[in-house]
């Protein structure tokens, strides 16, 4: 596939669940892949891209941006309040906002530094033990901690389990996220963005089915 044919499908899909055309932004997940890959993508015009790790992304996108001016690059992948300062200056946005003692960095930080990347919070939808994220019965609290810390949160986002049908935790994601007065929906990717913009995601996190296979890591 190509970054055309997945652009394609998602305007197919944006049109399938009755939604405006462009309303959902499609995150280009770079994370690991061949500089060539991405540098084509690039030369194509988009300049969306999402990563997983903070060290990787600095060191590629200080690099393009200098090639290709401004580019949003979202952090997708887990944050450790150590790298918060890094990331806030870095990223555009932060999908992973995941604990109390991280928002308290990123709302001290925000105050010093005069800005914020956009936040999404990761919410473990499947209350898998691996995976990082607040529990669905925690998710109301957590947005009110954050809002009490003056952060503007943007969305939520979730990562479904492997071995389970996606679309579940894309309709309890949207449900969290509409109960909470949220509007941003960071899920869908490769294999299941259509059913996440049919269940109203905004932001879908796509890599393979754009750049190929990722080398095992
Ligand atoms: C790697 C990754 C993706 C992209 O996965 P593909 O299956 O390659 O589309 C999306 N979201 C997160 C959080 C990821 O780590």
């Amino acid at each position: 596939m190509s970054l055309s044919d997945i652009s394609q499908q998602i305007a197919a899909a944006e049109a399938d669940a009755g939604r405006a055309a462009g309303s959902v932004k499609l995150i280009a997940v770079s994370k690991v892949q061949p500089n060539e890959r991405v540098s084509a993508v690039l030369d194509q015009g988009h300049r969306l891209f999402g990563e997983n790790r903070v060290q990787e992304a600095s060191d590629k996108w200080s690099a393009f941006r200098e090639t290709y001016g401004d580019i949003d690059v979202h952090l997708i992948g887990p944050l450790q309040t150590n790298k918060a300062r890094q990331s806030m200056a870095l990223f555009n946005a932060i999908h992973t906002l995941d604990r109390p003692k991280l928002a308290n960095t990123i709302a001290r930080l925000a105050q010093e530094m005069g800005h914020c990347p956009e936040l999404f919070i990761q919410v473990n939808t499947g209350e898998e033990d691996q995976k990082a994220g607040v529990l669905p019965a925690g998710t109301d609290a957590f947005v009110a901690t954050c809002r009490d810390l003056d952060l503007t949160i943007s969305g939520l986002m979730c990562i479904p389990p492997i071995d389970e049908e996606p679309s579940l935790h894309f309709a309890l994601l949207k449900k969290l996220a509409d109960r909470n007065g949220l509007t941003g929906l960071s899920m869908g990717m490769s294999s299941d963005f259509k059913s996440a913009i049919a269940l109203g995601a905004t932001h879908v996190r796509v890599g393979s089915a754009i750049f190929g296979e990722r080398k095992a890591t």
